[in-house]
């Protein structure tokens, strides 16, 4: 461990301050191990807010994928190919979607895949925060310059939300607006929105089923209960994972039928 020296305190995300005896108090009572493969872990050196905080050299060896040009302009999805620019994809040019721009942190595979699942269906909260974080760089990224007026973490159905005991977009988006008064020393000129659009559909997984067939599935699962905080508006959908996207597109058809401007969506990972 390091000694006691001139850094006699670490910074949190939000720029909170935690002696550094009570941090290797902690180490010692809680020794940290790799979420993935269990392995005790040295936290000497590790920025606190990052994936290297969760997982092993061994398990971080599957990697991260970013989302890095060229990718579709409309869905994200990233081209494998050495044509460099950004375009829309075929299947973007086919089937347009509801939402104005889709942007990812990462590809669904590697370490961000394994996190996924370690945080939604083994309820590995440790993580929401590094994911968090990365997915507020990518909002600054992408969205910063947009005149964005609300930012909806994607709403689970009540049962799914009794099931699991949490949603996982309100605990990657949740505190956004602390990140960026943090970042900026400002307050942003969005805001946040946890309550304007609901999962009325207890829909089957998705899994298995083609576009048609996920579009059917999600047929009117959403619905606006606060139509006047919506309308005109510009807003972005937060999600973990996108797929076809037919669970964002649904609910920004539905945001747009009752009078939003535009709809756009941030996710963590792109398949
Ligand atoms: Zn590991
Ligand atoms: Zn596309």
């Amino acid at each position: 461990m390091k000694p006691f020296g001139r850094e006699m305190t670490s910074e949190n995300n939000l720029g909170k301050t935690k002696p550094v005896v009570i941090r290797m108090l902690e180490a010692l009572l809680f020794p940290k191990k790799c979420l993935k493969c269990g392995i005790y872990m040295e936290e000497d050196g590790v920025h606190p807010h990052t994936l290297e905080s969760c997982f092993c050299g061994h398990c971080m060896k599957e990697g991260v994928h970013p989302i890095t040009p060229p990718f579709c302009i409309s869905c994200g999805i990233r081209f494998h190919n050495s044509f460099n620019e950004n375009h829309v994809c075929g299947v973007c040019l086919k089937n347009p979607l509801k939402l104005g721009q889709v942007r990812a942190v990462a590809e669904y595979k590697g370490i961000i895949q394994d996190g996924i699942q370690l945080f939604k269906y083994h309820s590995k909260l440790s993580i929401a925060k590094i994911f968090e974080h990365l997915l507020f760089q990518t909002f600054l990224q992408h969205y910063d310059k947009l005149p964005i007026d609300l930012i909806m973490p994607m709403p689970l159905h009540r049962a799914k939300m009794r099931k699991r005991g949490f949603n996982q977009a309100y605990f990657l988006s949740r505190n956004f607006k602390k990140l960026y008064q943090h970042s900026f020393h400002r307050l942003p000129s969005w805001d946040m929105d946890m309550d304007s659009l609901v999962r009325i559909k207890k829909t089957l997984p998705q899994t298995g089923f083609d576009i048609e067939e996920r579009k059917r599935n999600l047929k009117n699962a959403f619905k606006i209960i606060r139509e006047d905080r919506i309308k005109a508006k510009h807003i972005l959908l937060v999600d973990d994972v996108f797929t076809t996207g037919a669970t964002c597109n649904e609910a920004a058809k539905e945001l747009l039928k009752k009078g939003a401007k535009r709809v756009d969506a941030l996710v963590l990972a792109r398949t």
